[in-house]
């Protein structure tokens, strides 16, 4: 079953009174629930605008989104459904962090939901335990690391218990540690059952997902599982985007004359192989 339905959307942006931009250029897609799918395209390629579109965040000019049946371009009614269902994480914690202490920051989302008090606290732990920051709750996060203060931005996100979550490139400000950090959580939220969309411009994230869809200049370039896509490395060049480490070693192998199979993307793959 598909959790997102994306149909034709037309997204622009107006610069000036006659200077449109077209961010998304009638894209349609469909998001199975439960699937992690990472989606990534140079800068600009329509991105963030697309994510937003997901949480209604922005609404369609033309086409339509739906989220678990429901339109984002509905009544109010509908977009509280919307949001509820679709959380987001962007790239800085810092802008989504608002409360001086981690329980309280963790808290408020559930709050403006208006969940009861009794039921608030089980949340926050809930949340916090899903993203290994319970035993950090009391503290401020200005004190925490870059890795740890997304991971409490997530838990704020996973209290309002949300069936998918949008990631946009949440990774792209953290050390590599704080971004293994963060993705260890987003498998475990997917192994949870949570569907996972992550925009990112990391090649070796997005191999980990079940399907990696292109952008560019707001029209879907290639869409298939990380196996089917990263066949085509010099299209993926073309659009000035690199190709994991494993899928440019293999090519380099090739061109010296040495067989190696085209669905090998990850370094850990190619080593067996080429140790068998
Ligand atoms: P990405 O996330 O892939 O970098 P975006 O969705 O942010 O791409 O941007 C897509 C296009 O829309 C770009 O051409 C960008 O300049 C334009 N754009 C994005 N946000 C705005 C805005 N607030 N006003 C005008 N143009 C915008
Ligand atoms: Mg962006």
């Amino acid at each position: 079953m598909s959790i997102i339905e994306i149909e034709n959307l037309v997204y622009e942006y107006k610069r000036d009174e006659d200077d449109l931009v077209r961010a998304i250029d009638n894209v349609s897609i469909e998001i199975e629930e439960g699937s992690f799918t990472a989606i990534i395209g140079k800068n600009g390629s329509g991105k963030s605008t697309l994510a937003k579109n997901i949480n209604a965040l922005l609404i369609p000019d033309s086409g339509t989104v739906y989220v678990d049946g429901f339109n984002t371009a509905a009544d109010e009614a509908g977009l509280w459904e919307v949001r509820q269902r679709a959380g987001m994480v962007f790239q800085n914690p810092d802008n989504q962090l608002v409360a001086a202490i981690v329980e309280d920051d963790v808290a408020f989302g559930p709050e403006n939901l208006g969940v009861p008090s009794e039921a608030i606290d089980e949340r926050v732990r809930e949340a916090l335990t899903a993203v290994d920051m319970y035993e950090y709750r009391k503290k401020a996060p200005h004190m925490l690391s870059g890795g740890q203060k997304q991971r409490v931005a997530i838990a704020g996100v996973v209290a309002m218990r949300p069936k998918c979550i949008v990631f946009d490139e949440p990774t792209a400000m953290l050390d590599p540690h704080g971004r293994d950090e963060v993705m260890d959580i987003m498998k475990r939220l997917h192994d949870d059952g949570i569907t996972v969309v992550l925009i990112t411009h990391f090649m070796e994230e997005a191999a980990d997902a079940d399907r990696i869809i292109i952008m560019n200049e707001g029209k879907i370039e290639l869409d298939g599982t990380p196996e089917e896509v990263f066949r085509h490395a010099d299209r993926i060049r073309a659009l000035n985007l690199s190709v994991p480490i494993a899928v440019e070693l293999g090519d380099r192998l090739r061109k010296r004359g040495r067989e190696i199979p085209g669905d090998i993307i990850r370094m850990e793959e190619l080593v067996t192989y080429l140790c068998q």
